[in-house]
């Protein structure tokens, strides 16, 4: 059994997971388990405790064949809902079936080895993906809603849980504690692990991703018998370089405005890590983001954006906010809109205010009524659509990398990829025409140049070159 995540909370979903064979499949386990883990999704010790079970099967020799029918039989007399993967669930069996149904009918789903999408799909069918109420501060119309994505070339790496802040609006320090980072060279092994694994994006996440560290006074670690501290900067570095190898994207999320971001955007400018900065700012005013009690809500954010712009004008702002939240004046509000146009952030996320039960916030004094909440909401919104399609608009004739996402026979009509600017599910995407030249093909999970030629919503049209 494999451990994900510490902590389980009472409503968490749990999974069980047997991983069988070789270390390539060891591997592939290690991609389902991570994006389970990002999603919120825990591990269980024993079968009886878990609300499903995994098992990733080997098929090489006899015997492995047999520990793996048996391992199966096992879960389902224990537990009863089973999903098959790995080389095993390959093997075909009769009618056109495989050889796992043959023996044993009720498994809920089998698939390949490598197939971390179908896995998760048939998690996602059988066993929904938990609430949560952090990553989930991100409007759905952002997102590439309805499209198939294929994990296998990006995965989520989670560089620590919990957090110490303790923001009024928000319940997770007290589901998940305070922050606790991971050592910085099990990290490192996972990021190498991964893209070793095909992985073409890494997205790091977190509660707090520049804290990383804070927990353990960041310390030094080692990583490939070298010295690393526990922190941001160097981990970021270092990130960098074991993607360099790979022609890999790394990209940052859940980044609070601290000083010490500034060291990292000439990374950015560097070509490390992607331009691409997620900063959860939730609001402007300082007033506000004291009764939300923010990290850094003394920073001046104006200032700190002007200056990473300066280091590295292409970088990407995404950010998500909160409209109406208690006591805000229309004085208050009207800053967080001129904010928004001065900081000119690319892409903003924002919900109208609601209680969260648990959350501080909830007795604050000066509840605005929901619909003047809502109102705002929309008011911001529509600033917000200004800015971003500016923005998208000064793209049009620029020539970008995309990363394929979608390549129905290999792109001869066209598909779905994503610039630096865009990060997966929360952002736009970049439509790709069919090419026009014939050896030209597109593939999921490849990296293709292509030239800027119109805007569509939050999204943009191009063609492959
Ligand atoms: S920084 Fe604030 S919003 Fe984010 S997890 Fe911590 S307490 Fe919640």
């Amino acid at each position: 059994m494999n451990d994900v995540a510490p902590a389980p909370t009472p409503t968490t979903p749990k999974i069980g997971f047997v991983s069988l064979g070789c270390p390539k499949n060891l591997t592939d386990s290690e991609l389902i388990l991570t994006q389970l883990s990002a999603e919120g999704y825990q591990t269980a010790k024993t079968f009886e405790g878990a609300d499903l079970v995994i098992v990733n099967t080997c098929g090489f020799i006899d015997d492995a064949v047999r520990e793996s029918l048996d391992t199966i039989g096992e879960a389902l007399a224990e537990n009863g809902k089973v999903i098959v993967t790995g080389c095993l669930g390959a093997k075909s069996g009769k009618d056109g079936g495989t050889l796992v149904q043959d023996v044993h009918p009720s498994v809920l789903a089998v698939t390949g080895p490598h197939a971390a999408q179908e896995v998760m799909d048939a998690v996602h069918r059988n066993l929904p993906k938990p609430h949560d109420p952090f990553l989930d501060l991100v409007p759905g119309a952002f997102g590439a809603a309805g499209i198939k994505l294929t994990p296998r070339h990006y995965a989520y790496l989670k560089i620590s849980e919990g957090c110490n802040h303790r923001c009024t609006f928000c319940i997770i320090p007290s589901m998940r504690g305070d922050l606790v980072s991971r050592p910085v060279g099990d990290v490192l092994a996972e990021a190498k692990a991964l893209f070793a694994g095909g992985v073409k994006e890494l997205l790091v996440v977190s509660q707090d991703t520049s804290a990383y560290g804070v927990d353990l006074k960041y310390r030094t670690g080692f990583w490939d018998g070298q010295p690393v501290k526990t922190r941001l900067l160097e981990l970021v570095h270092k990130l960098g370089e074991i993607a360099e190898p790979y022609g890999a994207w790394v990209r940052l999320h859940y980044v609070y405005p601290y000083p010490s971001v500034d060291e990292i955007v000439p990374l950015m400018a560097a070509g490390k890590v992607l331009p691409y900065l997620d900063v959860p700012f939730q609001h402007s005013h300082p007033d506000v983001l004291k009764r939300m009690k923010r990290p850094a809500s003394g920073e001046k954010n104006l200032e700190r954006i002007e200056r990473w712009r300066a280091a590295c004008p292409e970088i990407v702002i995404r950010s998500t906010f909160i409209a109406g939240f208690p006591g805000e004046t229309e004085e208050e509000f009207q800053h967080l809109l001129d904010f928004l146009r001065e900081a000119q952030i690319d892409r903003a996320g924002c919900f109208a205010y609601s209680d969260v039960a648990g959350a501080a916030a909830n007795q604050l004094p000066g509840m605005l009524p929901v619909a003047l909440r809502e109102e705002r909401r929309a008011r911001f919104m529509a600033v917000a659509e200004e800015v971003s399609v500016a923005k998208l608009q000064s793209r049009v004739g620029a020539s970008m990398q995309v990363l394929v996402d979608h390549a129905p026979g290999l792109g001869r009509k066209g598909g779905i990829g994503r610039s630096y600017a865009d990060a997966p599910e929360i952002d736009g995407v970049v439509h790709l025409l069919p090419p026009q030249k014939i050896s030209k093909q597109l593939k999921v999970g490849e990296f293709t140049r292509a030239h800027i030629v119109g805007v569509q919503g939050h999204d943009l049209v191009a063609q492959p070159v």
